[in-house]
């Protein structure tokens, strides 16, 4: 330890004397970990977040403290397991399954008392879907590329269209937001780039296929409620624009659900077992003897491979399995909604 280039950033452990060299999350010589006091408050905080059941709370507070923790070692490996099983509890929650208050608040609102509580408590749960989805018009890089992208599909397409069009958009960036905040991951709000869509940007990184395939179908659930709305509104008002907007993003979510790299679909397929993607290239197949939709081909080609891969999970994902085949069943029958207008 003569000359040479020395890292400023490098100290001394406290408790060998080892020097620690920038970026160690553990002293060599002791393997006394570097961010032990900050370790201790985040689990501190985790804890208490897990037991007044804020569990998306707590599972922020783990996240962070897996990034202090060296990769590799026993305590990381560790928390990485808690984390997966804190997941799965959060995604019980949604489905009503689990005894919390909230959850059986919720469900005695919408079950026995049909009458004003009812109303009042599926209000309750709508607002807090919009509150999510407001959420990232706060940003002001979500809320200046957003506009300008619309300046630019209104200069193409009329503002009508281009209005829906970017606010399906946004809808479907928000599905992932909503998910990634449930699980606690820290993420960007959305960026739009005019004539490639939105994107947000993931601060962490996602600890196991399934969380990641829940995150990934998200965004075309989330998109298909937007269309869904929209064929609505053409319903009720009958105008054609409304249906160009459902349709047009009926298609590209659709698209959103190729299943390669880390499109949406590609994430969905990650916690698919190599029978399960068999049967989603099925219903691909039959939706595109149904609708005549030619994207489906394309999507059938990609899944195909994604089947034949070995490194497929060998435990089945149920939930991910119905969710991927219903996306690509109503999406497709979407499509096929009659446009009269000049709009695409
Ligand atoms: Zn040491
Ligand atoms: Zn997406």
């Amino acid at each position: 330890m003569t000359d040479g280039p020395k890292s400023y950033n490098s100290f001394f452990c406290p408790q060998c004397g080892t020097e620690i060299p920038d970026r160690f999350l553990a002293c060599p010589g002791c393997h006394k970990l570097v961010y032990a006091d900050r370790l201790n408050l985040l689990s501190k905080s985790a804890l208490q977040a897990e037991q007044e059941g804020r569990l998306s709370d707590a599972l922020a507070s783990w996240r962070q403290a897996l990034e202090l923790l060296p990769p590799r070692s026993k305590q990381y490996e560790a928390l990485r397991e808690k984390i997966t099983e804190l997941g799965r509890q959060v995604d019980g929650l949604d489905t009503a399954g689990s005894g919390s208050p909230v959850a059986q608040d919720q469900k005695s609102l919408l079950g026995k008392n049909r009458g004003k509580a009812g109303i009042l408590g599926l209000l309750a749960v709508l607002l807090s879907k919009l509150k999510v989805l407001l959420l990232g018009l706060g940003k002001l890089h979500t809320l200046l590329s957003m506009l300008l992208a619309f300046g630019i599909y209104w200069s193409l397409w009329g503002w009508k269209f281009a209005l829906g069009f970017v606010l399906s958009i946004y809808i479907h960036e928000m599905g992932h937001v909503a998910a990634l905040s449930r699980y606690g991951i820290k993420a960007t709000a959305p960026l739009f780039i005019p004539g490639l869509g939105a994107f947000i940007r993931l601060q962490q990184k996602l600890t196991n296929p399934r969380e990641d395939a829940r995150v990934g179908l998200a965004g075309p659930v989330w998109g298909l409620g937007a269309a869904l709305v929209a064929c609505g509104l053409f319903k009720a008002t009958g105008d054609m624009v409304f249906a160009a907007i459902g349709r047009t993003g009926a298609w590209i979510n659709l698209f959103n659900l190729m299943p390669v790299w880390q499109l949406d679909g590609g994430r969905g397929f990650q916690s698919l077992s190599r029978w399960q993607r068999w049967l989603v290239l099925a219903v691909m197949g039959l939706m595109l003897y149904v609708t005549g939709e030619k994207l489906l081909l394309l999507l059938m080609v990609l899944a195909f491979f994604q089947a034949l891969r070995k490194d497929a999970p060998r435990e089945p994902d149920m939930t991910g399995l119905i969710e991927f085949a219903f996306l690509v069943a109503i999406l497709s029958a979407m499509t096929t909604i009659p446009v009269q207008t000049a709009a695409p």
